[in-house]
C-alpha cells in the first residue's frame, strides 16, 4: 500500500520519473512548517490522467518514483493525502492547481490563510512556519522567520 492506495489498485511501480506532465495535471506540495527539519519522505506529487480509468503519481523528494493507478486507486489517494484537516495540513494542492480535482474527499476545503503571529499578515499556509522554541509565537509567515533569524 502506498498513499493509502491498496495493492489491488496498483497496477505497476518503478523508479524513474518522467516529469511529463498532462496539461491537466494535478501537483500537491508536502508542507514543511518546522524549519530545517530533516526530511527523509516525499515532498510533491503529480498525478496525471493516462487514459480512461488509468493514472499515473510521479512523486519527488528524498524517495522519488511512480505509480499507475485506477479511479478507486485515486479516490482511495485522495481520502488518505486530503484528509489532514488541521490549520497546517501534510499535504495542500498546489496553487496552480485551479480547481479541486474530483479525487479529493466530498467535503474537502483547501487550507484558509493563516494569520503571522507577529506581522498579523494573513499569510497562505504554504509560507506559514512553526518556530519550535517560541510557543507564544506558535504561527509566523516566512519573512518573520527569515528577519529573526538572520545573526
Ligand atoms: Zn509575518
Amino acid at each position: 500500500m502506498m498513499f493509502g492506495i491498496p495493492d489491488r489498485e496498483i497496477l505497476s511501480t518503478g523508479d524513474d520519473v518522467t516529469f511529463s506532465e498532462t496539461a491537466d495535471a494535478v501537483s500537491l506540495s508536502s508542507l514543511q512548517p518546522i524549519p530545517r527539519m530533516l526530511d527523509e519522505g516525499v515532498d510533491s506529487i503529480t498525478v496525471s490522467k493516462t487514459s480512461a480509468n488509468r493514472y499515473r503519481i510521479e512523486y519527488f523528494g528524498f524517495l522519488s518514483g511512480h505509480l499507475r493507478t485506477t479511479e478507486d486507486g485515486m479516490k482511495a489517494f485522495g481520502k488518505t493525502i486530503l484528509a489532514d484537516e488541521s490549520p497546517i495540513p501534510a499535504w495542500v494542492l498546489d496553487s496552480a492547481t485551479a480547481e479541486v480535482p474530483w479525487w479529493a474527499p466530498d467535503d474537502y476545503e483547501p487550507p484558509a490563510p493563516i494569520e503571522c503571529g507577529q506581522c498579523r499578515e494573513e499569510t497562505p499556509v504554504r509560507s506559514i512556519l512553526t518556530p519550535l522554541e517560541s510557543a507564544d509565537l506558535p504561527y509566523v509567515c516566512r519573512d518573520c522567520w527569515d528577519a529573526n533569524n538572520r545573526n
